[in-house]
């Protein structure tokens, strides 16, 4: 893989300062999987020209680095990685023009303030999307784009077009060289979409670092946000979130399992502990038919069914989306007969009178309320406790006070953008007394997820039964 920076400023050689690499000298270096060389093909005052070759050995590659990922292509002894640009070269770009790409020049300063013309060459990037998709991303940095695709196999022209480009890149302004390089260390890895290690938080706030300046008005941010962080849709939210200063809605399971990967690993994620949670009381009710009220993607309904003790399950929600993600993943259309007929999903609102959920002997409703308007808890009360009337309900939602813990929350923010409200646990606690005086139930409420000193667990639930 050839990367050649070319400069237009006078003296051009200069850039050899910039670079911390003398255009007389070829140097080498080790990075991981292999070699890479620093030469100037060309040093006159009027042009010189930068390359960067690096050299992968693909066996070590995959005997020794034992790459990560899922694809397979990695896993193979003859792949792409030597010939495309990918993180191996931002590795190598950090590596041999790190003071560059920090900005640092200790023997020239005044360059690094210095604005040159640049055109950039990549042999070659492998971009599935082409031109349209390489000025996408240039254009608004600055950049007149031009590529060439190259063929899969000269010989056999039939068999078409590779998805590997040689790029140029020039800049239309002028630019500082750390402005490139950066621009190259992180757009780079974003076309090619393969990692050569395991991302985590690290990965997301590197990013966030080298993108300062110019990603966040990128109108491009979430994709290349997205790529750059593998489509893991936690780290690109947290990124995101922190890179859009809060517009940006954050899960709080992601969060959690983001901020605390380790103990993700070995507990469950916290949602997974409320359904957890529910389905046990549920089964110590002794209920035959259940209800679960806002039922979202069926995560709780795919439990309830592998237990034979739930004989009728009806699943609610108001979002037909929702409920056709159900759907399919409960996989209802080729569901055994004996299957199917326990269950049955239901579009409804909860705030509305429903005969449909009369005759059911428990109910579920797990992170919903708070998604309810404060002044539409009444209306549910009523559609749950008085038309409904199951004989035990497992009612669970934030609790309030735990934010803290959460520090990219904005005080007072919610965990999420559509929650309308969170309690904190005294205010829960007397909701549920309401709830018990008014329609006779009687109530039991637990913590779910490891509780901290003085602001209690992350969630909270409710079991409340017809009291006899
Ligand atoms: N109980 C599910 C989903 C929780 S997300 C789980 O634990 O995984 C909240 C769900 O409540 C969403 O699916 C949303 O569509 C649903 N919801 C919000 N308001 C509702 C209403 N008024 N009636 C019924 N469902 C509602």
């Amino acid at each position: 893989m050839l990367l050649t920076i070319k400069t237009y400023h006078h003296p051009a050689t200069d850039i050899g300062f910039l670079l911390h690499k003398h255009p007389d000298k070829v140097q080498s270096f080790s990075i991981t999987g292999g070699k890479v060389h620093v030469f100037y093909p060309e040093a006159n005052e009027d042009s010189c020209t930068v390359a960067m070759l690096m050299e992968l050995n693909s066996i070590d590659l995959v005997r020794k680095l034992k790459v990560p990922g899922s694809s397979s292509l990695l896993k193979h002894y003859i792949n792409d990685r030597p010939y495309v640009a990918s993180s191996f070269t931002s590795h190598a770009i950090a590596k041999v023009f790190s003071s560059a790409l920090n900005g640092k020049c200790a023997n020239r300063q005044d360059l690094l303030e210095t604005p040159m013309s640049f055109d950039v060459k990549i042999s070659v990037l492998k971009v599935r999307g082409g031109l349209p998709l390489l000025e996408k991303i240039f254009q608004p940095l600055g950049y007149i784009v031009s590529a060439e695709q190259h063929p899969l196999d000269e010989n056999f022209e039939e068999w078409g077009s590779s998805p590997y480009y040689t790029v140029l890149l020039q800049t239309k302004s002028t630019k500082y060289l750390k402005a490139l390089l950066t621009h190259l260390y992180v757009l780079l890895p974003v076309f090619d979409n393969e990692k050569h290690y395991w991302i985590g938080k690290n990965e997301a706030d590197k990013l966030l670092q080298r993108g300062e300046g110019w990603l966040a008005q990128h109108p491009e941010k979430e994709w290349i946000t997205r790529r750059y962080l593998k489509n893991f849709s936690s780290l690109s939210k947290y990124a995101l979130k922190k890179m859009l200063d809060d517009e940006y809605e954050v899960i709080e399971e992601d969060v959690v399992a983001l901020i605390e990967p380790e103990k993700v690993e070995k507990k469950q994620n916290l949602h997974q502990q409320r359904l957890n949670a529910a389905l046990e009381k549920l089964k110590e009710s002794k209920a035959k038919s259940v209800l679960d009220l806002g039922c979202g993607e069926g995560k709780l309904l795919r439990m309830l069914l592998k237990e034979s003790q739930f004989e009728r399950i009806l699943g609610m929600d108001v979002s037909f989306k929702s409920l056709q993600r159900a759907k399919e993943k409960l996989y209802m259309d080729n569901m055994a007969p004996r299957q199917k007929a326990r269950i049955n999903l239901i579009q409804g609102a909860l705030t509305y009178y429903d005969e449909r959920l009369k005759d059911y002997d428990a109910a579920a409703v797990i992170e919903v309320i708070e998604h309810l308007e404060l002044d539409r808890i009444p209306a549910f009360e009523k559609v749950l406790f008085e038309v409904a009337k199951p004989q035990t309900v497992v009612l669970t939602t934030p609790n309030a006070e735990y934010n803290v813990n959460y520090n990219f929350l904005q005080k007072d923010s919610f965990r999420h953008s559509d929650h309308r409200f969170e309690w904190t646990r005294a205010e829960f606690q007397d909701w549920t007394k309401h709830v018990c005086e008014t329609y006779g139930y009687s109530v039991n409420i637990f913590p779910i997820g490891e509780e901290t000193e003085r602001i209690g667990a992350p969630s909270q639930m409710a079991v409340f039964s017809i009291s006899q």
